[in-house]
């Protein structure tokens, strides 16, 4: 499965994603039906991100101590894990805001059939992710709720659909500000880009978009294919990748933004201050 943790299911990972229970070991689904450590994320009751910690009741603690104590029974390794987790069973978790303990964030998950599934979370992780995302609001306008979409399909394991709006923010906000740009350039052909398919529109901007999203072939090659040509698990697999893409390059969007702000702060500040020495 990698290198995703306890904490990381819970933060990252769409609901009803399956994870097969022969691509784990042991330790690793103890870890994560029995996690007891902390989740950092943002809290929707807090309105500020902040750190849940886990906490096992005493039936859950025992459960995890006769769980370890059949696994450790079995010779030979995997065969062991299947045979245990065989009967379907639900394992849920709470975790309680640093800040109040009435703050609550559950999680419930399912083994079944040989595999592992987060099937409950509450706050959900669209909103554990709001925070996170809602920054981008002003610097995206009208394309941000192409944004509030795409990670609201993606929480509930819609590949495609989170995809397609993830997408749109790149036509519509991305390769937008790349057009505009280039309309300044003496050797741009216009009527060419109108023609153009998307990919070719991708390609004749390519100067202009921002190094994240093309400099790596792969995130470059995903986001030039055509939504048909995309399969739901592909789109899953790329999704986090190519959102976090686009993040990077919305804060340096901000980034920059505030740059230009503080520089023009600063313009108003002297001149304010010339202002005042001319008149004295
Ligand atoms: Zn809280």
């Amino acid at each position: 499965m990698g290198n995703i943790g306890a904490s990381e299911i819970i933060t990252k990972e769409p609901l009803y994603k399956r994870f097969e229970l022969s691509s784990l070991d042991y330790s690793e689904i103890i870890e994560i039906i029995f996690y007891e450590g902390f989740v950092d994320c943002f809290c929707p009751y807090c309105g500020k991100s902040s750190i849940f910690s886990g906490k096992l009741d005493v039936n859950q603690q025992q459960e995890k101590v006769n769980t370890q104590f059949s696994l450790s029974s079995f010779p030979g390794g995997g065969g062991g894990t299947v045979k245990i987790f065989q009967k379907p069973e639900l394992y849920s978790l709470n975790f309680y805001c640093s800040r109040h303990t009435n703050h609550i964030l559950n999680v419930v998950y399912k083994i079944e059939n040989g595999s592992l599934t987060k099937i409950g979370q509450s706050p959900s992780l669209f909103e554990i992710q709001r925070g996170v995302f809602k920054k981008y609001k002003t610097v995206l306008g009208e394309n941000y709720n192409d944004l509030y979409n795409s990670i609201m399909f993606y929480s509930s394991h819609f590949g495609v659909a989170a995809f397609a709006h993830l997408r749109r923010i790149l036509e519509n906000y991305f390769m937008r500000m790349a057009h505009e740009q280039c309309k300044k350039e003496s050797n741009w052909n216009e009527k060419q880009f109108r023609e153009a398919r998307f990919i070719e529109k991708l390609e004749l901007l390519k100067n202009n978009l921002p190094e994240t999203l093309i400099q790596n072939p792969r995130i470059y090659s995903i986001i030039s294919k055509g939504i048909h040509e995309l399969s739901e698990e592909e789109c899953l697999l790329y999704f986090e990748a190519v959102k976090e893409c686009v993040f990077l390059c919305l804060d340096d969007t901000i980034e920059e933004n505030r740059r230009i702000k503080s520089k023009e702060n600063i313009k108003t500040e002297l001149s304010r201050i010339d202002n005042k020495l001319n008149n004295k």
